[in-house]
């Protein structure tokens, strides 16, 4: 173990008071990046329990949190980068026809285990932390809804939700449910075995062009205008007012935990960079590395299910 070598480049430091009693260790994995310095697992979880005993935290959350839901995320082992998969863009979405379809046809097959996926550990720890008047404000970059199915209220969905359809003509707003009812009126032959493990945090799965032909896209029912899920495609922007809610769960928040996220792209990371100028402690629960390691006062290489679930033990 080594001190820092780097800093952050946000002016943050680590800055949390130790002295706590320590908790049961869970189960980690110690990574040897000598940029970083690593605590032993239960002395971070004292530390993370420490930070969060003092109440009015801010969660944001990333697919990580849902990868024991057994929905893959996109960086990890079996994640989508892995496989080579191409999230759809917003540009691709909006101008090309084909490039449309190929997504409702590969979402339509994802949907089907996207909408089996339950809560898992992390999920009910971290409404369990909600609870128990610890966590005020939830961020997730999830859409799988599965925050709110593990019983946490007040969550604000950044990229969106798998659950709704919008109108790209009209703006109606319709519900998965709806239009997976009309896509299998529309095409009621279209099966293909899909492997589980292919599906993507945004319900998309692999699937072979040829496959991809007869496939029939549903439109908007008001207008006959283009249908898209409700999510912040690749390349697109995140609503103005959303963006302005999670600033606000940020700035009320006496502390910021980063869960199952990478915090690769800035769309999350902004509110990592918000709390370290706000002088807010940053505490990160990853498996793997993130992009703010180094803003973090609290660091975590661990699983999110267990690392939560004694978290929620030790703070109730
Ligand atoms: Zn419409």
């Amino acid at each position: 173990m080594r001190p820092h070598a780097r800093r952050c480049p946000h002016g943050g430091g680590p800055a949390v008071a130790g002295g706590e009693p320590r908790v049961a260790a869970v189960a980690a994995r110690l990574r040897h990046d000598e940029s970083v310095t690593l605590t032993l697992p239960e002395a971070a979880l004292a530390d993370l329990a420490s930070l969060v005993r003092r109440g009015n935290v801010a969660v944001l959350s990333g697919a990580g949190i849902s990868t024991e839901s057994g929905i893959p995320d996109y960086r990890g082992p079996s994640g989508a980068f892995q496989r080579n998969h191409t999230p759809m863009t917003y540009q691709a979405f909006t101008r090309d026809q084909t490039a449309r379809r190929r997504y409702w046809a590969r979402s339509f097959l994802g949907w089907r285990m996207m909408s089996r996926a339950n809560p898992n550990d992390g999920h009910r720890a971290v409404a369990q932390l909600q609870q128990n008047g610890l966590v005020r404000g939830i961020i997730t970059q999830n859409v799988d809804g599965l925050h709110q199915a593990g019983g946490a209220a007040d969550v604000i969905e950044l990229h969106g939700s798998l659950d709704r359809v919008i109108c790209l003509d009209c703006g109606d707003l319709t519900t998965r449910i709806e239009l997976d009812d009309r896509l299998r009126g529309a095409n009621p032959d279209f099966r293909h075995d899909t492997d589980p493990d292919t599906v993507n945090p945004d319900g998309d799965v692999d699937l072979a062009e040829e496959l991809l032909d007869g496939f029939a896209v549903v439109d908007c029912v008001d207008c006959g205008g283009v249908l898209k899920p409700d999510v912040v495609f690749f390349g697109e922007s995140v609503p103005k007012d959303r963006v302005a809610d999670c600033h606000a769960s940020v700035d009320r928040a006496e502390s910021l935990l980063v869960l199952g996220s990478s915090l690769t792209v800035y769309s999350g990371r902004r509110f990592v960079m918000q709390a370290t100028k706000l002088g807010i402690p940053v505490a990160i629960v990853n498996q793997g590395p993130t992009r703010s390691d180094d803003c973090a006062a609290v660091r975590l290489d661990a699983p999110l299910g267990p690392t939560l679930t004694a978290l929620a033990a030790a703070t109730a």
